[in-house]
């Protein structure tokens, strides 16, 4: 196939990354390649950090789909010119790098993989980088040796990137749709996994369009109890009562069920406040200081309604990147659709 029917193919199957930026992916292919012209060699990088809270669907991918995966990665390969990659690095957490490395490196001996095989270069996404060490601007500054913190954007990693190359740096799950659209048998499912409450657990391959409701149903998945959902990611994502479940499922494709009735609302509510201040890289005063705030605040008896708002619509609006909006994004829905609807007081 030539360059020019994969990209063709990629832009008619609307594939975006997987990742949970859903940018389109012909898009920054050919942005890369772009950027690649006049002996300016780049890198591309397999993003395999999957630290979001309960989502395994990448984990699964390099179980079950590893040469598929490696496919995608060499289509990239291919389209971008062999000459024009210096290295490709697989970036993944402590878990994923011990347990797939091997199976990885086996599928490279694959004759066909002989070139690519030489520029693969594997990185263990390092413990102390925590949940930011998986935002692509943070994966390519800890590659470089840099601080686990994000980069001001623009510039994007298509132009400047790793060692300030332009850099092709998609999910594993992204990768894994690129070989299926290359073979003409992708039909624009994705990955969800179920989680929390819910009758079976794990990840499945259904139409990206189908709403959360439709996944529940699909999957056996649909509570007869009272229940509410986040969706999205375990912590960066939309929580949402069960009359709200129509909307489709965005980020990293997780569903995870919470039981009414066996649910502390305080507790849940402290979870994602402690994951959000523990998580956040110190690198801007508003998520610092502001999930702080909001985890103290959220330890008194009865929430002071407005100040809790007042920080949170601040935070919204100041954060340097997506972790910070997350925790707006996240706490509010649960505030709104679930916590002041549904929390009794002594
Ligand atoms: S929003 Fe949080 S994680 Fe993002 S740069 Fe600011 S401090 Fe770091």
């Amino acid at each position: 196939m030539t360059n020019l029917a994969l990209i063709k193919k990629i832009e008619e199957s609307g594939l975006t990354g997987r990742g949970g930026g859903s940018f389109s992916v012909a898009k920054k292919w050919q942005l890369v390649k772009k950027n690649l012209k006049g002996n300016n060699p780049g890198y591309i990088i397999i993003n395999g950090a999957e630290g979001e809270p309960e989502v395994k669907k990448d984990g699964y991918l390099l179980a079950q789909e590893t040469e598929s995966v490696i496919a995608g990665v060499y289509y990239a390969f291919l389209y971008l010119g062999k000459k024009n990659v210096k290295a490709i690095y697989f970036y993944l957490n402590p878990i994923y790098f011990k347990k797939y490395r091997a199976r990885i490196e086996k599928v490279l001996k694959n004759s066909l993989y002989k070139e690519l095989a030489k520029k693969v270069i594997f990185y263990k996404k390092s413990e102390e980088s925590g949940y930011i060490g998986g935002e692509e601007s943070v994966v390519i500054n800890i590659i470089s040796g840099k601080k686990a913190q994000p980069n001001q954007r623009p510039p994007f990693p298509v132009e400047i990137g790793l060692f300030e190359k332009p850099t092709l740096i998609n999910n594993v799950e992204t990768f894994y749709n690129i070989a299926l659209i290359a073979t003409g048998v992708y039909d624009n499912k994705r990955l969800y996994t179920l989680a929390g409450a819910c009758r079976h657990k794990g990840v499945y391959n259904l139409p990206a369009t189908m709403s959360i409701a439709d996944v529940l149903q699909a999957t056996d998945n649909y509570p007869d109890f009272p229940f509410f959902v986040i969706a999205g990611g375990g912590v960066c994502g939309e929580v949402l009562d069960e009359n709200q479940l129509l909307a489709g499922v965005e980020g990293s494709g997780l569903i995870m069920i919470f039981d009414h009735r066996q649910t502390d609302y305080d507790k849940l509510l402290n979870y994602w406040l402690r994951f959000y201040k523990n998580q956040s890289c110190g690198l801007c005063t508003p998520c610092r200081e502001g999930s702080y705030r909001l985890h103290e605040l959220a330890k008194e008896k009865k929430i002071k309604e407005e100040k809790f708002i007042d920080l949170l619509d601040n935070l919204e609006q100041s954060t340097f990147c997506a972790l910070g909006s997350s925790l707006t994004y996240t706490v509010k829905s649960y505030l709104e659709n679930i916590y002041f609807k549904y929390k009794k007081y002594d």
